[in-house]
């Protein structure tokens, strides 16, 4: 973790004046590059100095050829750089060929237990293999796989996961032995058992003097990920695959993954991930592709949607409101606009500071901004129509060179709170404000909680 420094030049109030230490992110660490796909669906690079690349898993069957090909799509469509397929019969692989004819990303063969199933898919045409060193250990045929891709410039992850290395039967005993290196650590012996696993799988590349390969350690413990990913990075220049393994759903596998990725990333760790959910897999991509972009790691492709969590002031029914901006917007547009929705006018523009296009509501309305410029006031169930169009030709003014993304034309002056949007003036008028004195100034005071 390195520190910046910065110096605040002038102005009081004096306390301020002194350097401020802010916590930056590392640099990325150096790997080796490896490069998949080919002519038709375009090449991704990882490792090097190529943007950390976002991968995800098909649910579905592979032999399923028109429902493993959509599926494939439709991650593609929401911004994979890569899908992964299971392999585990002939029939998956006889499926792989017309498979790769119809797809626009590059696929990786899921490889365990089965040896032949990667030869199956190489010849295939498939445009990188997973090995498991948990299932898959036989010299000869490891030998084999690497001689078919070596010749074929397929590239190898080799992917140790936690649960794959309780197959060992002298497992207690090596844990103890190897154990010792890291006896300071809560999972000391399993992180020692996977680098071990890795060194000795690794020897076997070593001695075929191949060198195309990206490798993975993944665990179910959040915290274990980041110490396991953050030792290999130090032992490997191999470029690395994250991911936390069966993180559950959403709900809990987010908070799982991210903690360790985005930890990982901004330590620079890592080349490509993978989020797991066991649920819809788009959300893996979504949310792979959201936590790069939070962390400036790729840039933004679509909305930037900021809405406020919404509190005692709020007037509108926001939650609807922003769920159905999310559904029209995100498939729409393709520029990254900053587009707030926030629930009051008297803390919604301090929040939505940046934004390309803002609305904020009161009392039934929201007012509409395009970059600080006020271009419209309408009642609630107007908002999302107005706000939609705003936004759509905002983006065709950009596109039209006649605006910037993140240029403010004016700022943002919000309107009093009593009047503005009617409340305080309907309030007043229905008789719900009350007099109060405060030090000798006499003040009016709206009632909150009744209606008019
Ligand atoms: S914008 Fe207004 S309603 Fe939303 S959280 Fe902030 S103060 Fe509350």
């Amino acid at each position: 973790m390195g520190w910046v420094t910065h110096t605040l030049q002038e102005g009081p109030p004096k306390l301020y004046r002194r350097a401020l230490y802010l916590p930056s992110m590392a640099p990325r660490r150096k790997t080796r590059q490896i490069t998949l796909g080919d002519d038709r669906v375009g090449r991704v690079k990882i490792g090097g100095d190529a943007p950390i690349a976002v991968q995800t898993m098909t649910a579905g069957y592979t032999h399923d050829i028109d429902a493993c090909v959509a599926e494939i799509e439709r991650y593609a469509k929401a911004g994979a750089d890569v899908v992964r397929v299971a392999v585990p019969e002939r029939k998956d692989t006889d499926a792989l060929k017309e498979i790769l004819k119809q797809v626009s990303v590059p696929v990786v063969a899921d490889v365990h237990f089965h040896y032949q199933r990667a030869l199956e898919a190489i010849e295939a045409g498939v445009h990188k293999i997973r090995l498991n060193p948990g299932n898959i250990n036989d010299r000869d045929q490891v030998n084999k796989v690497i001689d078919a891709c070596k010749e074929r410039k397929i590239p190898i992850r080799i992917g140790v996961n936690e649960g794959s290395i309780i197959e060992r039967k002298d497992k207690l005993k090596r844990a103890e032995e190897l154990g010792k290196f890291f006896a300071g650590h809560k999972s000391g012996h399993m992180l020692a058992l996977m680098i071990a696993k890795l060194e000795e799988y690794l020897d076997i590349f070593d001695a075929r003097d191949f060198h195309d390969v990206a490798i993975s350690a993944k665990s179910m413990d959040a915290s274990m990920v980041i110490d396991i990913y953050t030792e290999i990075s130090q032992r490997f220049d191999y470029p690395l695959h994250l991911g936390v393994t069966h993180a559950g759903p959403r709900e809990t596998g987010a908070i799982r993954s991210i903690a360790a990725l985005g930890t990982l990333i901004a330590n620079g760790i890592g080349d490509t991930l993978r989020i797991s959910y066991a649920s819809d897999h788009i959300d893996e991509v979504k949310d792979g592709l959201e936590l790069l972009y939070s962390l400036g790691k790729r840039e933004r492709k679509g909305v930037e949607l900021i809405a406020c969590p919404t509190c005692g002031r709020i007037q509108v029914d926001l939650f609807t409101l922003v769920k159905e901006v999310e559904k029209k917007l995100m498939p729409e547009l393709e520029l990254p606009i900053k587009v707030a929705v926030m629930g009051c006018i008297v803390n919604g523009p301090g929040e939505a500071e940046g934004a390309d296009v803002a609305v904020f509501a009161g009392d039934r309305r929201g007012i509409i901004y395009v970059q600080g410029q006020r271009v419209a006031n309408v009642p609630e169930p107007e908002i999302l129509d107005r706000l939609l169009h705003e936004c759509r030709e905002f983006e065709a003014k950009v596109k039209r060179g006649e605006a910037k993304l993140g240029e403010k034309v004016v700022e943002i002056v919000p309107p009093a709170p009593i009047g503005e949007l009617g409340s305080g003036a309907d309030k007043i008028r229905a008789g719900l404000v009350e007099k109060v004195t405060v030090e000798k100034v006499t003040v009016e005071k709206v009632t909150i909680g009744k209606t008019t």
